[in-house]
């Protein structure tokens, strides 16, 4: 028999992409999964309700537990309670363009939220005790050509300069959580996670709104896809992969930060014609900036018939950033090499998932 104690875990932003796909992954493990939720006037739980389970049963090992990143009392008491291990938090309000519309809230969420989660560890007394993983963002570098390394990629070594108020939220994050780390002696570590997707993607991301956009204009329920900057370029990882580093970064012996990334960037412009790719739909595109549009040249899946001559997607200047970030890319060396990080998706399988996964929603 094993008797190795069961791992506890706390994760923030449970209902989230990412909070999902790791409380699946840390369900996996053996850890009795504690999350946190947030109280909304309807269901906000589609992302995790597979794994849900009814508290009268015998073995429960997943606890969701009502509360909000703005609030110490709440969050103190549930880390209390709940004594973890490994803390992993993922809550915020991840939406980069929203982050221009509330920029004091996400600073409360993103920057104070996560100032809050580690000084309850310290007020309790559970510095030794629990590891603490930070959700940072390749958002904290803000695409500066000049800050890239000699290889030109962002690194763990790269001058940050954040270009949004989601992007300044997360860059207190970051050093706070380092700083928590030196001050304190916490196993605290920030990931610096590229952008990652996934068919749970929120929809209003550029990814999710292409390959949603892509299923509902092949199944006659859309006409047109409305876009912002199509010249901007990510570095786009799977959400499951990306969970798998969280993890891996809370096992080390020594705490520290990492990037996730692919190494790879794709305009958005090339993500629009992978996707509709997928539906046997290939595109011409015409004109420039705002004015530029996307037709359909040629149609070679029967089941999804688009008219040549459609035009299927138009720029939106409304989507358009008062600052933008042009270009990101990762070197995901050292989260190779020292946590044995290996992603087993290419964006290419991505995006089929992704479509794939929307086609169904129709
Ligand atoms: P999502 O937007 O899918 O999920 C965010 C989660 O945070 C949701 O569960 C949301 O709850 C919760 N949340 C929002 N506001 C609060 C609050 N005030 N108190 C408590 N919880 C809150 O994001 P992802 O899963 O994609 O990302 C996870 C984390 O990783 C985020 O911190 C994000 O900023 C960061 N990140 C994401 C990247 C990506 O490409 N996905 C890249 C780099 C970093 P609700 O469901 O109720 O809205
Ligand atoms: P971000 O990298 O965290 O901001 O992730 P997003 O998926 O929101 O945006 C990625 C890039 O796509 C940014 O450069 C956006 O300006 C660009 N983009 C172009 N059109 C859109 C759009 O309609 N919605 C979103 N969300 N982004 C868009």
């Amino acid at each position: 028999m094993d008797n190795t104690p069961q791992k506890v875990a706390l994760v923030t932003g449970i209902t989230g992409q990412d909070g999902s796909y790791l409380a699946e992954l840390l369900l996996e493990k053996g850890y009795m999964v504690h999350g946190v939720k947030r109280r909304a006037s309807s269901f906000n739980t589609q992302r995790i309700d597979h794994i849900y389970q009814d508290q009268h049963e015998v073995h429960v090992n997943f606890k969701l537990h009502y509360g909000d990143l703005t609030d110490s009392t709440n969050i103190i008491r549930i880390i209390q309670e709940v004594q973890p291990d490994e803390i992993y938090n993922l809550g915020a309000m991840s939406h980069v363009k929203v982050s221009f519309d509330s920029p004091e809230y996400v600073a409360n969420v993103d920057g104070l939220g996560t100032l809050r989660i580690l000084e309850a560890v310290r007020i309790l007394g559970l510095t030794k005790k629990t590891r603490v993983y930070q959700a940072s963002t390749s958002e904290l570098y803000g695409g500066l050509a000049e800050n890239k390394n000699a290889a030109g990629f962002y690194d763990e070594n790269s001058p940050f300069y954040p270009r949004s108020p989601y992007g300044a939220a997360k860059i207190y994050g970051f050093w706070i959580t380092k700083n928590y780390r030196e001050a304190y002696n916490m196993f605290a570590c920030n990931g610096i996670l590229f952008n990652h997707e996934s068919p749970r993607r929120g929809e209003t991301f550029v990814t999710r709104k292409i390959t949603m956009a892509v299923a509902a204009i092949a199944k006659g329920k859309q006409d047109c896809l409305y876009l912002g900057n199509l010249n901007s370029q990510r570095d786009w990882g799977h959400a499951k992969d990306y969970v798998e580093a969280m993890w891996r970064i809370l096992q080390q012996d020594v705490p520290e930060d990492y990037v996730i990334a692919t190494g790879v960037t794709t305009y958005i412009r090339d993500f629009v014609i992978m996707a509709f790719a997928e539906v046997g739909v290939s595109l011409r595109f015409d004109g420039e900036q705002e004015k530029e549009t996307a037709t359909v040249v040629a149609c070679s899946n029967p089941l999804y018939q688009i008219a040549i001559g459609t035009v299927v997607l138009r720029v939106d200047p409304e989507y358009y950033r008062p600052t933008e970030v042009d270009l990101l890319i990762g070197d995901p060396t050292k989260s190779k090499t020292q946590l044995g990080w290996k992603p087993q998706y290419d964006l290419t399988a991505m995006v089929k998932e992704m479509v794939v996964s929307d086609l169904k929603l129709y």
